[in-house]
């Protein structure tokens, strides 16, 4: 996604809690423990994906996007589908999410990364056309520019 940045990935995380469950330091039942309104959210507003969950093996992970940010207000907490997220991102300033994958065979879930979206993050957006001349003349492009100040002087 376009405004995407601030990408946090937690593969690590995830692989440690794996080795943990290898080596028998925690059980299925410490890692396997989606809420009901997890499964609620992956079954309606989930995103299939082709991996399969690395606990159960038998079914594919589900991915559910949770949105924050004060400017939802109410909405601050809900899962949105992936769909919906360019279009928040296009009318929100700022906002942050967060992915789960969820097996709805097994009840795995872990967080899989997290990030900002908003128009804060596009090139050229509010905060950089704030800026004197940034972007005002894009035409003749920076080094064409610069060669016409450096004649004035
Ligand atoms: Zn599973």
């Amino acid at each position: 996604m376009r405004t995407q940045r601030q990408v946090v990935d937690y593969s690590l995380q995830k692989r440690a809690v794996l080795r943990e469950l290898l080596t028998g330091r925690i059980g299925t039942y410490d890692v396997c423990d989606a809420s009901p309104y997890l499964k609620n959210a992956a079954r309606f507003h989930g995103e299939p994906t082709d991996d399969r969950c690395p606990i159960c093996r038998s079914e594919n992970l589900t991915h559910v996007h949770y949105i924050y940010g004060d400017e939802l207000k109410q909405s601050a907490g809900q899962a949105r589908t992936l769909a919906e997220l360019p279009v928040l991102a296009m009318t929100l300033r700022e906002f942050q999410v967060f992915v789960v994958e969820v097996c709805l065979g097994c009840n795995w879930n872990h967080l899989v990364e997290q990030y900002l979206l908003g128009r804060d993050g596009l090139a050229g957006g509010v905060d950089a056309a704030a800026e004197p001349g940034a972007g005002s003349d894009t035409s003749a492009g920076p080094a064409s520019t610069r060669r016409r100040r450096e004649a004035q002087r």
